[in-house]
């Protein structure tokens, strides 16, 4: 009985995966794991024995154990949710003073996920508190106060989308079942090699990249790992790789897709000004010349270095508001103003890397809304950053070349199977 009920759900995933993907070949097998979840193996002796064993969840056997899961609450800390179930506030300072170091109790984030598992008087003895899907820090009061942190296993599923443009990249993308995490990705991978606000209807794109799944759950998108792009009718590939200082992504030639310095430094919702020998000013009412362009952004928006460098400037300036500066090299120098506040961490002489949080957008100083003002210099001389041109990241280096063909030829085969058709599916990493 048993085995022709695993019969039957072999049958029914081979008929279903065939059915869904006639067009695929052998070369590519296709597993949908959501099917698979849904048959079930049948109870036997060596699970029935699992289910008597104690429960035990983060490493804590929960017999004669109360498990309370709860969300933090606005102005909620640690000290108010542990004195709720019994724990004195002398324990609770104990626990504060164990978690220097390990973790910062001020970052206990409203909305986010706490266990408490308590004695059966509801007494708390143990408080687990998740910053992320992935992480996990336990407040331990049980025998010795003690803090440590934890992360859950997290299984990586490669996944395949594509699809073709009728309006624009992201109403596509969301349209085809991309999370809008994704279209950033995909958005920031290509940023310097197409223009998204000018993309043709009929424009292509397939997308091979991870997700970080946690407890069957998914936890994060990306990172994508291999991309083309078919725009006007020309391909463009994106494959990422290591070449030792990170990951990053270049084109089929091992050119770098990245330049140097971001082309914008601020997620903004418009330009509200743009770089200009004359404009009339809206805070002094009277015209100058605008040596900047300004990036309308909702206030507390991250604000990203442009490119690796050292802080020149990181201070409060009566016009400025607070602003700073960063020296790339001999050539290239950018500066960011009226922040609600500088980075921390950011002062002169700390070294930045490219796309590092430095500050916050804000309207410090003379500004009359919330924006960026981004300023650039080539040479010791104020440019528009929107038209200068830019240098290219390091490509592929000759002693990487080797290596950087073979997996760039594979993704590219990859990319080059999938079917160009409106589809989201697992695909299974290529061996
Ligand atoms: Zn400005």
């Amino acid at each position: 009985m048993r085995k022709l009920f695993w019969l039957a759900g072999l049958v029914l995933i081979s008929l279903l995966a065939f059915h869904f993907y006639p067009g695929e070949g052998e070369e590519i097998p296709m597993v949908n794991t959501s099917l698979i979840e849904e048959v079930q193996p049948p109870p036997d002796s060596t699970q029935a024995e699992e289910a008597t064993a104690p429960a035990v969840i983060y490493g804590i056997n929960l017999t004669r154990r109360l498990v309370i899961e709860n969300k933090v609450k606005p102005n909620e800390n640690l000290s108010s949710i542990l004195s709720n179930y019994q724990v004195p506030f002398q324990e609770i300072d104990q626990l504060a003073r164990k978690a220097e170091g390990v973790f910062d109790v001020r970052k206990i984030n409203a909305h986010r996920n706490y266990k408490l598992i308590c004695t059966e008087d509801s007494v708390a003895q143990f408080m687990i508190y998740e910053p992320n899907k992935i992480d996990y820090v336990v407040f331990d009061l049980n025998d010795s106060v003690n803090v440590y942190k934890g992360s859950k296993a997290v299984d990586t599923v490669e996944t395949a989308i594509t699809g073709t443009i009728t309006t624009s990249l992201y109403e596509a993308m969301i349209e085809d079942g991309a999370s809008p995490q994704l279209v950033d990705y995909v958005a920031d991978i290509f940023g310097w090699q197409l223009d998204f606000t000018r993309l043709q209807k009929g424009d292509r794109y397939k997308i091979i990249y991870q997700q970080q799944m946690v407890e069957g759950e998914l936890a994060e998108v990306g990172p994508v790992i291999g991309a083309e792009f078919i725009h006007e009718e020309n391909p463009f590939y994106a494959v990422r790789f290591n070449q030792g200082n990170g990951p990053d992504y270049f084109d089929e030639k091992g050119h770098s897709l990245r330049k140097a310095f971001l082309k914008y430094p601020v997620k903004f919702t418009r330009i509200s000004s743009r770089y200009s020998g004359k404009r009339f000013h809206p805070v002094l009412k009277r015209y100058r010349s605008h040596l900047g362009t300004d990036y309308a952004a909702p206030r507390g928006t991250p604000i990203r270095a442009a490119g690796d460098g050292i802080v020149t400037e990181a201070r409060y300036h009566k016009g400025n508001g607070n602003y700073v500066k960063i020296r790339h090299n001999a050539t290239y120098t950018t500066q960011y103003l009226h922040m609600s506040r500088i980075g921390k961490g950011v002062k002169s002489g700390a070294k930045v890397t490219q796309g590092q949080t430095i500050g916050y957008v804000g309207s410090t100083g003379l500004a009359n809304g919330p924006h960026l003002c981004y300023r650039f210099w080539k040479n010791g001389k104020q440019v528009d950053a929107m038209k200068v041109s830019l240098p290219p990241s390091e490509p592929i280096t000759m002693e990487n070349k080797t290596s950087y063909d073979s997996v760039m030829i594979d993704m590219i085969d990859r990319l080059h199977q999938i079917e160009a058709q409106k589809d989201i599916y697992p695909v299974l990493a290529g061996e």
